[in-house]
């Protein structure tokens, strides 16, 4: 008799100690795309495409997304770096953050910081629960230009339209209990906001520091591991401002590789920590291993 074929079974919490704070990665679900291109690789062809995912040992056909918000506890605050789809993704895959959180011992009262890198679905769809904050007790910090621009709409893209919506109905009327930050403002002990923009166009970074060590939370700099990293000049279909998203993917995967800062990113595999190393011009993410910490 054999045994039957099982259900996958995958990790969705990560926690580990990060200089003197724990660093926890919550995969808020994940959904398949059935293309590459769009959104990746939009100024490559069909056969470049095959040949970068072949190399790489991935599906040229097919993309697995995941979305991974980040929560820091410095050992004086609880900060949560995105909030997931929430409510709405729970219909799908999606929609995640909230049990695991809780499988993971924090209740929602306990965030004191919710942090924002930018607007889109994703990232703030999960900030209200029926009517009410998510995260009732929490201090709301967006970037201010990240605000401005999606509040006033004069420069969000056209296909963006859907996106406003939500943030005119979600995000807008917090105006007041949100904090507004500019680049390098400290936003909780050792967590400093920095602008990273051009996915959004007021899209911020946090970077934290710890016991010597440092941590970039960088959001969606880079959208996917393979993709974005050994392609960081393609543009993404996803990119509000492709140039200027180019253009700080570029900077920031050097600064990165340069520094040998680690990083979590909204949209790297699970469980989304690594660091970024120089290849052939470009760059490769290597995850983080149980020797990074030792
Ligand atoms: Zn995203």
């Amino acid at each position: 008799m054999s045994a039957p074929l099982m259900e996958e079974i995958r990790p969705h919490i990560r926690r580990f100690r990060w200089g003197e704070a724990d660093v926890v990665t919550v995969l808020d679900g994940a959904n398949v795309l059935d293309a590459v291109k769009p959104p990746f690789c939009m100024d490559k062809s069909d056969e470049e495409i095959a040949a970068i995912a072949a190399q790489a040992r991935i599906s040229a056909e097919r993309v697995e997304h995941h979305f991974v918000p980040t929560l820091v506890n410095t050992g004086k605050e609880l900060v949560l770096f995105d909030v997931g789809f929430g409510e709405a993704g729970r219909t799908g895959t999606t929609g995640r953050l909230r049990e695991r959180l809780a499988e993971a011992g924090y209740r929602p009262e306990d965030v004191d910081v919710v942090a924002f890198t930018h607007c889109h679905p994703d990232h703030i769809q999960g900030v209200m629960e029926g009517d009410r904050l998510a995260f009732p007790n929490a201090r709301h910090v967006i970037g201010r230009r990240e605000f401005d621009e999606w509040n006033s709409g004069a420069n969000i893209p056209q296909r963006r339209e859907g996106n406003r919506e939500l943030f005119l109905k979600l995000i807008a009327p917090l105006a007041d209990r949100l904090t507004f930050l500019e680049d390098g403002d400290q936003i909780a002990g050792g967590i400093t906001a920095e602008a990273g923009f051009g996915h959004s166009l007021g899209h911020m970074m946090y970077r934290m520091e710890s016991g010597g060590r440092q941590l970039l939370i960088w959001g969606d700099i880079a959208n996917h591991y393979v993709y974005s990293l050994r392609h960081p000049e393609s543009t993404v279909a996803f990119d509000d401002d492709p140039a200027a998203a180019t253009a700080t993917r570029k900077r920031v995967l050097d600064m990165v590789a340069t520094d040998g800062i680690f990083v979590t990113g909204h949209h790297m595999p699970f469980p989304s920590v690594g660091h970024v190393e120089r290849q052939d011009g470009a760059y490769r993410w290597i995850p983080m291993t149980y020797q990074s910490r030792v």
